[in-house]
């Protein structure tokens, strides 16, 4: 249950700063303002998160991308409070570990119900790249309203991602990797990838190897079915 999960009134009122402390900056005349009125000055960073793990689990995918894509900030939403912990904790450990280099400043979990107030977290058009990794395993016992791609929340999607931006999904269970083609294919905003550009892309090979559940179906010799759609630009207005 999340009845005691809290969201930010908006992105701008979420405490960035804490997650990656690396990239805080100080505002002094916001830090004077606050201090004076009597409230806590929320922590900005220098630049926005662009790529968000949905349903992120232990973070293998976080910790195998952040060296990769080491100027780009990465954040695993995540709504089991011990899930979370953990992720946050190994950060935390790789940070200080790689204290010499920065190495994983750029990677950080925070627990959410993504299924609810995604816009509360991220601007329109702010990110870069969503994950969907082994969403829904119980995927046929669930309500369309309880699934991770639905019509609902891939408008959400499509509203946190810019143009050009790429939603990776993968999962061993076909039906599920159907209903997410059907419904993401079926959206105005988004356009499948080709197999082409989806086997060149080195997140496509990290998402099979570096993901806990890809870790899991391969141990058991499993399928993993894996497609990606392009957010595509919005029509002018006529
Ligand atoms: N993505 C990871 C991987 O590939 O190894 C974990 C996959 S696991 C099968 C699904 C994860 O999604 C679980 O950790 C679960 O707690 C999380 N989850 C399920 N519903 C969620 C929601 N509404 N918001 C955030 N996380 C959710």
């Amino acid at each position: 249950s999340d009845h005691n999960l809290t969201y930010p009134e908006s992105p701008a009122a979420f405490d960035w700063a804490e997650l990656y402390p690396a990239y805080a900056v100080q505002e002094e005349k916001e830090n004077q303002d606050a201090l004076s009125a009597g409230t806590k000055s929320v922590g900005k960073i220098s630049k926005q998160v662009e790529v968000a793990d949905i349903g992120c689990g232990f973070g293998g995918l976080l910790f195998a991308l952040a060296p990769i894509m080491p100027d780009t900030l990465l954040l695993g939403m995540e709504i089991r409070s011990a899930v979370t912990e953990y992720v946050q904790t190994k950060a935390k450990a790789l940070r200080s570990q790689h204290s010499e280099t920065q190495a994983f400043q750029n990677v950080a979990c925070l627990r959410a119900n993504t299924m609810k107030f995604l816009p509360n977290f991220f601007n329109r058009s702010q990110l870069n790249k969503i994950f969907l990794c082994f969403p829904d395993p119980h995927f046929k016992a669930r309500k369309h309203k309880a699934r991770i791609v639905s019509t609902t929340l891939n408008s959400e999607y499509a509203y946190v991602l810019r143009p050009g931006g790429i939603i990776y999904t993968i999962t061993d269970v076909e039906d599920l990797h159907n209903w997410m083609i059907e419904h993401l294919d079926a959206h105005p905003s988004f356009e499948r990838v080709s197999e082409a550009e989806q086997e060149a892309d080195e997140c496509v090979a990290v998402m099979r190897q570096e993901t806990e559940e890809g870790k899991k179906v391969t141990r058991n010799n499993g399928n993993k079915y894996v497609a990606l759609f392009r957010r595509l630009d919005d029509p002018a207005w006529p």
